[in-house]
């Protein structure tokens, strides 16, 4: 099975024209409240792809954690690990103007508090095949699980988003790291998708950099880097294509893929979710998937 370390948010996304300036207050078009959290996200998008999905984090004691929890049940993702702490669940305070631009404030809440791991934690992820990992949990945390999984042999992939440089404990503890291209350069100090994934190989085994619509590069040691196209589709709302993909990816790889064809999979998984709008929501199920991987 797979295990998610990370974070569960819920969005609450205002549609304005333009957003407002510092000391201005702005009339909105529409509010919406939307289950989301990279870790979250991520659980959701292995289980919809028929993974065997556990996840491990926490909400807050109000309503919104009683949301989120459900809307992971809801697809199918175990929640038993993810504890309820007093306070707050996380939020992100999205806005969005008429040019599909954003600015968004997260406030950690609940996600704040998974700086270690709690009892069992580790027994849930010595069981597992994969730990997949982002950065929206805080630090000591996030190492605490990369930690156990390597202790048990459990292959850890970590997202390094939001983009931030790693600490050599958690690079040491990383199997597989997925970056975007915006995340890659961060991490590699180089703009050129091939040059940061040389770069990144120095740190870690194996790296698949996503490159939105032109699909996505494989690069592990000793091998020749290989670039998997993507479908070309007409993409309505890309958020959290990249959640999508990884979770897809994670799904393929404990079935026994090998990577480029893990990678082809996930990104007909991707694609799918960029022809719809919404973020969780606009994830597909493992038959929609092997229909369009076959396509
Ligand atoms: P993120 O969402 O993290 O910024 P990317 O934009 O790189 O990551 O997208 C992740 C993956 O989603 C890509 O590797 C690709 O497979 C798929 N994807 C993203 N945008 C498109 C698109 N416009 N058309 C087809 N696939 C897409």
């Amino acid at each position: 099975g797979i295990v998610v370390l990370g974070s569960t948010n819920m969005d609450l996304v205002a549609y304005v024209a333009k957003a407002p300036q510092r000391g201005e207050t702005v009339t909105g078009r529409e509010f919406r409240t939307v289950p989301g959290g990279k870790g979250a996200n991520q659980a959701v998008a292995a289980a919809r792809a028929g993974g065997d999905v556990s996840m491990i984090g926490a909400v807050g004691t109000d309503d919104f954690g009683v949301r989120l929890r459900a809307a992971l049940d809801g697809s199918g993702v175990d929640t038993d690990r993810l504890r309820t702490a007093d306070g707050p669940s996380g939020t992100a305070h999205i806005v969005v103007d008429d040019e599909g631009g954003n600015a968004i404030v997260v406030v950690p809440g609940a996600n704040g508090t998974v700086d270690h791991l709690a009892p069992g934690d580790e027994a849930v992820i010595a069981a597992a095949d994969a730990l997949l990992l982002q950065l929206e949990l805080p630090l000591a945390g996030v190492i605490a699980g990369a930690e156990a999984a390597r202790r048990h042999g459990v292959r850890t992939v970590l997202t390094p988003a939001p983009a931030q440089p790693l600490p050599p404990e958690l690079l040491a503890a990383t199997d597989l790291l997925v970056p975007n291209e915006h995340e890659a350069a961060v991490l590699a100090g180089t703009t050129d998708p091939g040059a940061a994934a040389e770069a990144l190989l120095r740190q870690v085994p194996e790296v698949v950099i996503t490159l939105g619509a032109a699909g996505s590069l494989y690069a592990a040691r000793g091998a020749e880097p290989v670039t998997v196209r993507a479908p070309r589709v007409r993409a309505v709302d890309t958020t959290a294509a990249g959640d999508t993909f990884v979770g897809a990816l994670a799904v393929a790889i404990v079935e026994g893929r090998p990577m480029p064809a893990a990678m082809a999979w996930a990104s007909a998984a991707a694609a799918l979710s960029v022809q719809r709008p919404g973020a969780s929501s606009s994830m597909p199920y493992r038959p929609e998937i092997d229909e369009a991987a076959d396509a």
